[in-house]
């Protein structure tokens, strides 16, 4: 796919930093949070106009009278006004309006029926469109929302990561799962990435360091939720800061450029490439082990996985670890992989398929 260009994002300071509250709540409300953040720098002013919540019964947004309030604040402040999009009647109502660029929400990329009525609605029209991923960790379904929009004609496109929502997960709202933007920008090289560290964290607290990590993964931009009185706020209240905030944290941010010196990392990335090589032998060698007790189980007729074995494996290594030296999770999720690959080397084997 070959995006064009964004224009609004032409000019604007980098980070991209889109602002605003998390939901339309009222006109002066609309009008004080963007009056606030008016001269600071903001390339776009978000709010939610239709919001979709996850649980009935919860402030679901004002509709189509709250786009009259974006173009006021477009008119008044001269800020481009974004807000998210859900079903073509939406799109309809909001390019009326003159909405200067329209976000596809978590909830709604995670279905194609959905993306592709959006799409089909936005056919012939230039306004920009971001998506946001899916609530779950499906790298494929968010290129796929990208590609519905893509093939539509609308070729001025972006991304924003928001996090994936997970039972286990406690202390982020939707844990980031970095590698999952990661990969999906590689897979899509020239597209712009924004990061929403607003609902990934899910408290205001948590705002400035995951900004900062976004920063520090080469993101163009952060799409950060802000209230004039976040405790009060109908959606989102949690999370939001207040338009002095929203300063100081990009004040902290710390800015990092990508391109340095590539010749000052040479030798040490050459290390790294011999150490890497040297693993990648241990590995084959694992493997042949592994494949010779995978001949004797098919011999004795025992079962390819043994739980207990399983379970002392991963608990050596995570023990290892605690050394300080290596992070638990990491260290569990390399041996998982190296463990899985064993697994289906054997299952080959026992079944007489690899021999
Ligand atoms: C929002 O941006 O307010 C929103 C509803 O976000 P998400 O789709 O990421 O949950
Ligand atoms: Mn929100």
């Amino acid at each position: 796919m070959e995006f064009e260009k964004i224009d609004i994002f032409d000019n604007a300071d980098k980070p991209l930093l889109i602002a605003g509250p998390c939901s339309a709540e009222s006109e002066e409300q609309v009008m004080a949070v963007a009056s606030r953040l008016a001269g600071k720098g903001v390339t776009l002013f978000r709010a939610g106009v239709w919001k979709p919540r996850t649980r009935p019964g919860c402030f679901e947004g004002v509709g189509k009278p709250a786009l009259q309030w974006l173009a006021r604040v477009k008119e008044e402040l001269a800020m481009p006004v974004a807000t998210e999009v859900a079903t073509a009647m939406h799109v309809e109502q909001a390019l009326a309006a003159g909405i200067d660029l329209l976000w596809i929400g978590a909830r709604t990329t995670a279905n194609p029926f959905a993306v592709q009525e959006i799409a089909d609605a936005m056919r012939g029209t230039d306004v920009p469109v971001l998506v946001k991923n899916p609530v779950n960790p499906d790298v494929d379904l968010w290129i796929g929302a990208v590609e519905r929009l893509y093939n539509a004609g609308v070729k001025r496109l972006g991304a924003i990561h928001r996090g994936f929502s997970s039972y286990a997960e406690r202390f982020y709202r939707n844990a980031p799962q970095w590698q999952l933007p990661i990969e999906f920008r590689r897979r899509l090289g020239s597209i712009p990435m924004i990061c929403d560290p607003s609902h990934i964290g899910g408290k205001r607290e948590l705002v400035l360091s995951l900004s900062q990590q976004a920063m520090d993964l080469n993101f163009d931009g952060l799409m950060i939720e802000t209230h004039c009185n976040p405790v009060c706020a109908l959606s989102d209240a949690r999370q939001q800061v207040t338009p002095d905030e929203l300063s100081v944290i990009l004040g902290r941010l710390v800015r990092r450029s990508v391109n340095g010196d590539e010749l000052a990392f040479h030798s040490l990335r050459k290390r790294i490439d011999e150490i890497d090589d040297r693993l990648m032998e241990l590995l084959v060698k694992r493997m042949a082990v592994s494949r010779e007790i995978g001949a004797m189980k098919r011999d004795m007729g025992l079962t390819v996985f043994q739980p207990f074995r399983y379970n002392e494996t991963i608990e050596r290594y995570t023990r290892h670890c605690a050394g300080g030296k290596l992070d638990t999770e990491a260290v569990k999720s390399v041996f998982e992989a190296i463990h899985a690959e064993s697994i289906r080397q054997q299952l080959r084997i026992v079944n007489n398929e690899n021999e």
